[in-house]
């Protein structure tokens, strides 16, 4: 059987890259993307581990020969997933992640309709600020005109939530992590048509299910309200 495609977005910053780490460590067989980048490598990123950090121009070949599935600019850089690592973990019946922007999700939504999305929020704008501020000190270098324009882009960003499946706040970590990993097992019960009536499985399917915007309304507005995005915002797409 054919593996399933998920899909991670959030603005830079929320705990995204923590997340996923997080969620590897518990779900088995579930591979990860490693998307093709101009950008210079950060803090102990390794070439071929985070990112496949590449040259502009040999990026441009990549779109050239049209052996990308996606790709965007962000913050002035390219960012791509490869067409091939699709093709060999989908083949191999192995789930597969993205972690990409609202940009390239979009077009991956458009090609790929069955592919299941997730949208990770911050809880408030001076948290997300707190958080790029720890990271760029982390890594030794605080840009607080970089800082200034994730945190600009976080609202557009967050615009864009009500196209993906699932929502969640990465407020306390262990608790986003428990709803990551709730959403991959219940797609996976889901796609594999498990018997759904069990009672581990039913408590899997609560969680994730809790992660839908309907469902999670009363988490959701402080956040939104925050950040200035009105809600309920455009109509839902999912
Ligand atoms: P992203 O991949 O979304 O850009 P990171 O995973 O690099 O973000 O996280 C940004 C910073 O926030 C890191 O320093 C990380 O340790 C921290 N962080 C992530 N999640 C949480 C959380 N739930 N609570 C507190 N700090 C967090
Ligand atoms: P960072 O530079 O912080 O690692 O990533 C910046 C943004 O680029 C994040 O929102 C991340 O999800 C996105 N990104 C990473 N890889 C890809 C990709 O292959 N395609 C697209 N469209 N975005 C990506």
């Amino acid at each position: 059987m054919a593996g399933l495609l998920f899909i991670i977005s959030a603005p830079s910053g929320s705990g995204k890259s923590t997340l996923v780490h997080e969620l590897r460590s518990i779900e088995k067989h579930l591979d990860f993307s490693v998307s093709y980048t101009t950008r210079a490598p950060r803090g102990s990123e390794e070439d071929g581990r985070e990112y496949h950090f590449v040259t502009r121009e040999q990026f441009e070949k990549m779109i050239a020969a049209d052996e990308l599935l996606e790709y965007a600019d962000v913050f002035g850089n390219y960012y791509g997933t490869a067409r091939s690592t699709l093709r060999e973990s989908l083949a191999n019946g192995r789930d597969l992640l993205l972690d990409i922007d609202v940009q390239g999700a979009e077009q991956v939504r458009k090609k790929l309709p069955e592919a299941i999305s997730i949208f990770i929020l911050p809880p408030t704008p001076e948290i997300l600020k707190m958080r790029l501020t720890n990271r760029s000190r982390a890594e030794g270098k605080v840009d607080e005109g970089v800082i200034e324009r994730r945190l600009a882009k976080a609202r557009q960003e967050i615009e864009n939530y009500r196209k993906y499946k699932y929502v969640l706040v990465n407020d306390v970590l262990p608790r986003a992590v428990d709803e990551l990993s709730a959403i991959v097992k219940a797609e996976r019960y889901l796609h594999e048509g498990d018997d759904l009536s069990r009672k581990g499985v039913q408590k899997v399917l609560g969680i994730a299910e809790s992660c839908r915007e309907s469902n999670a309304v009363g988490r959701l507005r402080p956040v939104l309200d925050s950040f200035g995005v009105p809600f309920p915002p455009q109509p839902a797409h999912v």
